[in-house]
């Protein structure tokens, strides 16, 4: 018996799709002033947070690629830093909590 076969969908379309709901979770979570940005140059980074710039920035190959679960959860790995700062302390720890992520440092050997 063969499996399910996904629809493939454009990378650009998955991406407007995922950047879409990313953008509502950061109004959720009253981030008004965040942007939400794809990055391509080269860099073990999967997500990064810039307080200066009030800017979340993700791999635009991983989001492209990557397990969707998974990017949402870097996406709110990320949008925890926004909430409480760029430490990896109990305060983020409990944002992860509250937001529903798994609090992970590093993914595929990646960081987040
Ligand atoms: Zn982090």
């Amino acid at each position: 018996m063969s499996g399910v076969r996904v629809p493939h969908r454009p990378p650009l379309l998955r991406n407007m799709n995922t950047l879409k709901t990313f953008k509502r979770i950061l109004r959720d979570y009253g981030l008004y002033e965040w942007r939400l940005e794809l990055h391509d140059y080269p860099t073990h980074w999967l997500g990064i947070t810039n307080f200066t710039l009030a800017k979340i920035t993700l791999l635009k190959n991983y989001v492209e690629n990557g397990n969707p679960e998974s990017v949402k959860d870097t996406f709110l790995h990320e949008v925890a830093h926004a909430l409480t700062g760029p430490d990896h302390d109990s305060r983020w720890e409990a944002a992860c909590a509250r937001i529903g992520c798994t609090a992970q440092i590093t993914r595929n050997n990646a960081w987040i």
